[in-house]
């Protein structure tokens, strides 16, 4: 669906995107990462042909693209960050006027559907202008969706908006991509990409770091598993002899009577941790395994790259 190949931008010598090789694949919701000035929106520009590559190509919905195919721009639904100019256009009128450029035919039901499922069809009279950040990141959205395209390009399309908006989003992305829609999405907000994200790519200083599926991201982090274990009262004096233990890597405590408890292999480990607790006579109020977030990889990833490039 997308493809770069050695993709560079340079701004004389500073490489902002560099030999950037990204595969976004049929029907996927692609969350693509990284950190400030990654060059995450560098690459969604070359992608849409608004930015020139300095090298490489840039192949969309299987052909090469430079931004100047109608036809081919047509089939693709973006999110940008945006200069807005139709402050003093109502809600409908905006995407009224969006839908004819677009050649929409029978826009009516469209708009009203899109403006249902984001909460803006009360509103749909109000100026443009009068609107938040966040009504008009909506907006944005229902504008993207309004010509029923194949591809969506989403540059940070949940930035500025309250959890309610959040979850509005969420729904209409997995709804469109369950009728087919592929989506490639950046944002900040990991939690986001975990639930609705296939694959991710992960982007610093240019260059991609990995790509992989969020599960795939998480295993890299290694085997062992993170116990949070709650006890009845504060048990500071258990902590050496629980790091003695064979299976145990590290303990860290999280409130005084709520430990994280990281172990060294991959089996589940609950039930040794509990006969030994037990053992020691500790009464046990809760015990639950964790699940390796995106945030940790993410962050694990960025800084072992920061690292690398640091001792180069
Ligand atoms: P953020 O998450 O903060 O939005 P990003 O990953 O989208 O960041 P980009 O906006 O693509 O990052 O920027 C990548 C790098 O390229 C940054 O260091 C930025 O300062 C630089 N850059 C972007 N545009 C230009 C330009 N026109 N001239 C010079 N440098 C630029």
């Amino acid at each position: 669906m997308i493809r770069t190949e050695n993709l560079c931008k340079r701004y004389g010598s500073f490489a902002a995107v560099d030999d950037l090789n990204l595969h976004v694949q049929p029907g996927e919701i692609y969350g693509f990462l990284g950190p400030n000035g990654a060059g995450k929106t560098t690459t969604l520009m070359m992608i849409l042909g608004i930015i020139r590559p300095t090298s490489g190509r840039v192949e969309v919905l299987g052909q090469p693209y430079d931004g100047s195919s109608f036809a081919l721009r047509r089939r693709m639904g973006v999110v940008a960050e945006d200069a807005w100019q139709y402050d003093e256009m109502t809600a409908y009128e905006y995407l009224a006027f969006f839908a004819r450029l677009n050649r929409v035919e029978q826009p009516g039901p469209a708009i009203q559907s899109l403006l249902e499922r984001t909460e803006l069809w009360e509103r749909r009279q109000v100026l443009v202008g009068g609107f938040s950040r966040g009504m008009r990141q909506k907006l944005n959205l229902c504008r993207a969706l309004l010509h029923d395209p194949e591809l969506l390009i989403l540059d940070e399309p949940v930035s500025g908006l309250d959890p309610n908006g959040i979850r509005q989003v969420r729904e209409l992305l997995l709804e469109e991509n369950r009728r087919g829609r592929t989506i490639l999405i950046s944002s900040h907000i990991l939690s986001e990409i975990e639930q609705t994200a296939h694959r991710v790519g992960i982007i610093a200083g240019g260059r991609l770091l990995v790509e992989d599926s969020v599960a795939g991201l998480a295993g890299r982090l290694g085997e062992g598993q993170r116990i949070e274990v709650e006890f009845q009262q504060p048990i500071a004096d258990l902590r050496s002899q629980l790091e003695a233990l064979p299976f145990v890597l590290e303990v860290e405590g999280r409130t005084p009577n709520r430990w994280l408890v990281t172990t060294a292999m991959g089996e589940d480990q609950r039930p040794e941790l509990a006969r030994f607790l037990a053992g020691q006579g500790v009464l046990v109020i809760g015990m639950r395994l964790l699940e390796r977030s995106l945030e940790e990889a993410f962050i694990t990833i960025t800084d072992a790259a920061v690292r690398t490039w640091a001792e180069e």
